[in-house]
């Protein structure tokens, strides 16, 4: 008895380090790839070097936008916020999603049906599943999947500290 209870808590240990290896420090599954025919509004384009990346952006922001991390879910406050405005892109300002179009997932993650403009954003295959990068500054956003309420049938699952809220009533 003694002896199983042990075996389990090692797995346990086990499962539960490889999970914090893979969301907290796992390089880049993927190399980074823009999309030949990806567009951004008005061809805003921003592009910096890891080195500038990193001075920018805080350490969880790093992880997450310009290392593909996963952010904590419930983590971010903005996974609640209700108020009207706009999810701009914390790398680069791109307006990413309007508040109109969130909604409560129940995953932990901020969650949206569509984005502001549909070039606001690009995606690209991330093994089964499909990645969403902001098409300013190529910033890894989170994930999309198809199983989102009408009228897009759309969920995009976001990591909250890759956005900054902009309330629309605030000046
Ligand atoms: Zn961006």
């Amino acid at each position: 008895m003694k002896q199983n209870r042990l075996f389990l808590l090692i797995a346990l240990l086990l499962a539960g380090g490889l999970w914090a290896y893979g969301t907290f420090f796992a390089l880049p599954r993927l190399p980074h790839r823009r999309p030949a025919d990806a567009t951004s509004p008005g061809n805003r384009r921003v592009e910096k070097t890891d080195a500038e990346w990193r001075k920018l952006l805080t350490w969880s922001q790093y992880r997450v936008m310009r290392n593909r991390g996963t952010e904590w879910p419930n983590s971010s406050p903005l996974t609640h916020e209700h108020q009207a405005g706009t999810y701009v892109c914390a790398g680069c300002r791109n307006p990413l999603f309007a508040s109109q179009t969130k909604f409560e997932s129940g995953t932990g993650w901020p969650s949206f049906y569509k984005p502001l403009v549909p070039n606001a954003i690009y995606t690209e295959p991330d093994g089964n599943r499909t990645e969403v990068r902001c098409s300013v500054c190529d910033a890894h956003l989170g994930h999309v999947f198809e199983d989102g309420p009408e009228p897009t049938g759309l969920r995009y699952c976001m990591n909250g500290v890759a956005m900054l809220f902009r309330s629309a009533t605030a000046r």
